[in-house]
């Protein structure tokens, strides 16, 4: 199936006369007949569901969609996408380890690799995404267990050269994973350029319609856990009887590692209600995107025009810096737009509240069009350094384009530019 296909089919077959829509099962447990069948269940839990903190089988179909779209071996959704990032390094960092990440990744990140990981004794190290080669392999430690970058960053817009950035993660024995939440499994398959796990925010393009919040980890099963670096994966898990991840499930041991130990212990797993709505969402995700990059595309080149914009963000753009890059590794260069208004913040600011259809919120990669001051609001807790080492401005503004008619935004970007 293609990817139109797969956004529709993917994940639940039903069978004769069962529902045409995918059930919601709402049901924190699951019934046996004997004891001796639970116990059974204990042992192998990947086999049967048990109880809904860690699979339910409405969020297994969406798993299943969404790891069918990215190519992959198996998924696991969790809450949030801050909760999949989170879980994607603890499934294979503990404390006294280290992992490389670029820069240029989303705040919200940044402050969960800077701060909260910290707490926990894992080490987060910086890399610059121009730095040589020689210059990131010397960042790398003995401790040191992944390379960490966004397919398009949030918000600078940076593409990941997806060839650097995997050969130098494999050269030194670890997996490269990738946030892949702008460009979607729809843009890019992060695995078919290196990436061993992808994971997303299904807050943003996956779920579209703004109703709820999620992620999704996704494993390759490409990566060797076998090489010396990854014990955790490969000798017996106490917590589960002795079981050996990479002896009992192969190729989705880290996935099945993250929904044995990490989600039976943080519980961090979506209602069946929620994806349910998720899978709504995905349905036309397909179709949504190629929409998002074609109103994307005349936007941006709309604000490349005018003379308040100093300058504009937009890998689709031909003389944008990540240009070569999104040609690459893209089908699309995605719904999102970065703006530096002439004025800085002042003018930033007058810009935004003047828009009328253009609505001013915490969002991004919603089915409305949206607007948001990265420096005042979603990066406000990131230092004047860090603002720049996430490539932010004052006069910066992401701009979301969503779904309405491409006329419409662009009357309203008009008379907003106009207001300064
Ligand atoms: C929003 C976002 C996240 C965090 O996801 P939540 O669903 O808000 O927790 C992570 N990465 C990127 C690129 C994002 O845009």
């Amino acid at each position: 199936m293609r990817d139109e296909t797969k956004c529709l089919h993917s994940g639940y077959t039903p069978k004769n006369s069962e529902p045409r829509v995918l059930p919601i099962v709402q049901s924190t447990t699951y019934v046996y007949d004997s004891t001796e069948e639970v116990a059974s269940v204990f042992d192998e839990p990947t086999k049967s569901l048990i109880y809904s903190r860690f699979a339910n089988p409405t969020v297994m179909a969406v798993e299943e969609k969404i790891a069918e779209l990215e190519g992959g071996v198996g998924a696991m959704c969790t809450t949030s996408g801050q909760a999949a990032t989170l879980l994607s390094i603890l499934n294979i960092c503990n404390a006294g380890d280290s992992f490389i990440s670029l820069t240029e990744i989303y705040g919200g990140t940044v402050n969960l690799f800077s701060y909260t990981l910290k707490k926990l004794g894992i080490e987060c190290i910086y890399v610059d995404k121009n730095a040589s080669e020689e210059e990131i392999n010397k960042a790398f430690k003995e401790n040191t267990k992944a390379v960490f970058g966004e397919t398009i960053a949030n918000p600078a817009l940076s593409v990941l050269d997806f060839e650097k950035f995997s050969k130098i993660a494999h050269n030194n024995g670890v997996p490269l994973i990738v946030d892949n939440t702008f460009a979607t499994p729809v843009l890019c398959k992060p695995f078919e350029h290196g990436a061993d796990i992808v994971i997303h925010s299904t807050t943003k393009y996956m779920d579209g319609h703004a109703v709820q919040v999620g992620g999704v980890i996704v494993d390759s099963g490409n990566f060797d856990w076998t090489n010396g670096k990854f014990p955790e994966l490969v000798e017996p898990d106490e917590s589960y009887h002795g079981i050996s991840y990479v002896e009992s499930y192969g190729k989705a041991a880290y996935i099945v590692k993250a929904r044995m130990q990490l989600m039976r212990d943080f519980g961090c797993y979506p209602a069946a209600h929620s994806a349910f709505l998720l899978n709504l969402g995905l349905e036309t995700l397909a179709i949504r995107m190629k929409q998002y990059c074609e109103n994307a595309t005349a936007v941006a080149k709309y604000f490349e025009k005018s003379d308040k914009i100093e300058s504009v963000t937009y890998p689709g753009l031909e003389n944008d810096e990540n240009y070569e890059l999104a040609k690459k590794y893209l089908k699309g260069a995605s719904g999102v737009i970065s703006l530096n208004i002439k004025g800085g913040r002042e003018n930033a600011i007058k810009f935004m509240d003047a828009l009328k259809l253009a609505s001013n919120e915490v969002h991004v990669a919603d089915i409305r069009t949206c607007v948001l001051h990265p420096a005042s609001e979603t990066h406000r807790q990131l230092t004047d350094e860090q603002l720049i080492a996430a490539g932010i401005e004052g006069g910066m503004v992401r701009f979301s384009v969503g779904l309405e008619n491409i006329d419409d935004i662009i009357e309203d970007i008009e008379q907003a530019l106009n207001a300064i």
